[in-house]
């Protein structure tokens, strides 16, 4: 089946080009560029074909890209992907269902790991609390998140509003 286009009624100067066995970007406007704040290059389902979804992606304008870790050893896979490849930066972190794996001395490897890149890595993330799948006891999960405060402040990420608060321990623990 032949391209066919279509205009999106809420982006109307935007079209999809949408082929019967997949979507492809949006075309988006020639003088706007983007940045793709969230993805997860690192997974298997780029192995293949990461080199064509970067181009893919250049020519959407998507000048950047932040591909997020989330656990140790998808943090180092970013960080290597945003090394390797120019506008494509990393996050570090571990994701709270991940949490019950690993143990607090990991943090100081992904200390490690942005000392080492600091230019490459923005962020620390993927981390939180997630209490909707409850995949991890609530009193480790808020645990591992003061730790990865922690983490994101030694790293510079937190504001100064936010460090000149301390921590309620009591509280979280
Ligand atoms: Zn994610």
């Amino acid at each position: 089946m032949a391209a066919t286009s279509k205009p999106l009624s809420f982006l109307p100067h935007i079209e999809y080009a949408v082929t019967r066995k997949q979507q492809k970007l949006p075309q988006l406007p020639a003088q706007s560029s983007y940045i793709d704040s969230h993805c997860h290059l690192d997974m298997e389902a780029y192995q293949q074909d990461l080199d064509q979804v970067l181009t893919r992606a250049k020519q959407a304008n998507i000048v950047n890209i932040i591909t997020i870790g989330i656990d140790l050893a998808s943090s180092v896979k970013a960080v290597e992907l945003a090394v390797r490849y120019p506008g494509i930066f990393a996050t570090i972190g571990i994701h709270p269902h991940d949490v019950e794996n690993i143990g607090f001395s990991d943090y100081d490897l992904l200390q490690k790991l942005y000392d080492k890149s600091p230019e490459q890595i923005k962020a620390v993330g993927e981390i939180g609390l997630d209490y909707f799948k409850n995949y991890t006891d609530h009193r480790i999960q808020r645990r591992h998140f003061a730790r990865q405060l922690e983490l994101a402040n030694s790293c510079g990420f937190l504001s100064s509003s936010i460090t000149a608060t301390p921590i309620p321990t009591a509280t979280i623990f």
